[in-house]
């Protein structure tokens, strides 16, 4: 019996991104935001606020499929609403 060879139609899909951004001031370098992000694309900068603590940048490696899903959770668990999402679609 021969394989079929009939290819399944492809389909777009739009996959969400997400800017983040960073109130400096309010950050406490407590690092729960980089800890829970499930596709660990945070890390502590070299930058430092007034008080001298390490804000989170943002740092995705797209090619390894590790990039900002906008899933909201760093915003949702900071403790100083220091940080924010902005979703972005990619085309
Ligand atoms: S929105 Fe989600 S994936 Fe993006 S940086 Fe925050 S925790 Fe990580
Ligand atoms: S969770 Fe908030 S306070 Fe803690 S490191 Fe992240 S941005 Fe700073």
């Amino acid at each position: 019996m021969q394989a079929s060879s009939k290819v399944l139609p492809s389909q777009r899909v739009k996959v969400s991104r997400g800017e983040i951004h960073v109130i400096k001031e309010r950050c406490k370098q407590c690092n729960l935001c980089i800890d829970f992000c499930p596709t660990q694309v945070l890390r502590e900068s070299d930058e430092a606020n007034e008080k001298g603590y390490h804000v989170p940048e943002l740092v995705e490696e797209p090619e390894k499929g590790n990039t900002c899903v906008a899933c909201g959770f760093c915003q949702v668990i900071c403790p100083e609403y220091a940080i924010w999402i902005e979703a972005r679609r990619d085309e």
